[in-house]
């Protein structure tokens, strides 16, 4: 008989996972919240570290799903699972119940809420923007003005927002938004030559393939300006631009300095959704409420029940690489648990 995995989360770790399955001849229901798939790539203009169009990367995940084994319900959220003789039984909003071999939860990551890092003033000043507003811009236009809709001559990016942070509840790197940052930057630069950029960190966590190079472009080429120090609090001046107060903590003196944009590095938080699903199936959480693994080294894809297995970001932050790579793993720890 034909084994059944349903998929919650039709993100490219969802995506990736499906295929990986049907072309094993098991059959698959992939189910998304809302009503496209793709997740946050889905949302990104050009990816680092190549500038590669995201979108390319969504076709063709999405291009690989045409296939009988593979069923999908979009606009769809679970209700409800249970496990009978071991088979699951998973319900939804759409009033549809099905069953299921075994269950892969790739829910994914949420944004940090920046408005709750008062300090800096997102919501509050109008110049103050995120990098999920800035990739949003790039995507939209090929000019980036300041709200009053002229050009900013001085903009900061500023690292660690939501990450790293006692203050904001979050110990953990999000990985992803250092080369980010480098990446904006660049683009940046590219649409206005003259702007001076200048990118305040804590470290400089540059570990992925073609990242440290692409870090050496940015300053060398673009004349990206790197200052060590974390932001402490930012206020917006009489015309709209903004004073912001740090310490460069390389020459040890404090620093205040005035922009016209503020972009604010958000992190990648856990999913409100999986925090949800893994208290209805019993699934074990890390301290940092990402789903935890017993065996981080061998059994990177098990939770603590059986049958049910993760991939992508549920479990950590990663980038596209990574998360496809964990969502081919994924699959195949399921498919040699079914058999
Ligand atoms: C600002 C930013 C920029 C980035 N840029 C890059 C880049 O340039 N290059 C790169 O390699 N990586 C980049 N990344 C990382 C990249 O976004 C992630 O690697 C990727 O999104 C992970 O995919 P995922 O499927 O694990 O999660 P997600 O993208 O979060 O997808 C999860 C999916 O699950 C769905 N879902 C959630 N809960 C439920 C539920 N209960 N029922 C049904 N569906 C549900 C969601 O709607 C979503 O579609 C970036 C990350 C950030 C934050
Ligand atoms: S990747 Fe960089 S910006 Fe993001 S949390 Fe880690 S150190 Fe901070």
């Amino acid at each position: 008989m034909t084994k059944k995995v349903v998929i919650i989360g039709g993100g490219i770790a969802g995506m990736e996972a499906a295929s990986t399955l049907s072309r094993m001849n098991i059959d698959v229901l992939l189910i998304e919240k809302k009503q496209q798939l793709g997740g946050h790539v889905g949302e990104w203009d050009h990816l680092f570290p190549n500038f590669r169009n995201a979108r390319e990367i969504t076709r063709s995940l999405l291009y690989d799903l045409q296939d009988k084994h593979i069923k999908i319900c979009t606009s769809t959220e679970i209700t409800g699972i249970s496990k009978k003789s071991g088979k699951f039984e998973v319900r939804t909003t759409q009033q549809q119940t099905f069953k299921a071999d075994s269950i892969l939860l790739s829910t994914g990551f949420d944004l940090f809420d920046a408005r709750k890092k008062e300090e800096y003033g997102y919501g509050i000043y109008e110049n103050v923007i995120t990098s999920v507003d800035l990739e949003q811009k790039l995507k939209e236009s090929n000019v980036l003005t300041m709200a009053s809709g002229v050009i900013p001559k001085r903009i900061a990016m500023i690292h660690c927002v939501g990450s790293r942070d006692e203050k904001s509840g979050y110990f953990h790197c999000s990985k992803v938004c250092c080369i980010t940052a480098v990446k904006q930057a660049i683009e940046v630069k590219q649409k206005l030559p003259h702007a001076e950029i200048f990118c305040f960190y804590m470290d400089l966590r540059m570990y992925g393939k073609k990242f440290e190079e692409l870090y050496r472009e940015a300053q060398e080429k673009w004349g990206i300006q790197f200052v060590r120090g974390r932001l402490s609090e930012a206020a917006e001046n009489m015309d709209g631009s903004l004073q912001i107060k740090s310490e460069d903590t390389l020459s040890g003196r404090p620093l205040k300095m005035n922009v016209d944009l503020m972009v604010l590095m958000i992190g990648m938080v856990p999913s409100e959704s999986t925090t949800f699903l893994g208290k209805m199936l019993g699934i074990h959480f890390s301290e940092d409420g990402f789903i935890n693994h017993d065996d981080i080294h061998l059994e990177n894809n098990l939770t603590n029940v059986p049958g049910i297995f993760t991939a992508g970001t549920v479990t950590s932050p990663m980038t596209i690489t990574d998360t496809i790579a964990d969502a081919r793993s994924a699959a195949l720890k399921i498919a040699t648990y079914i058999s």
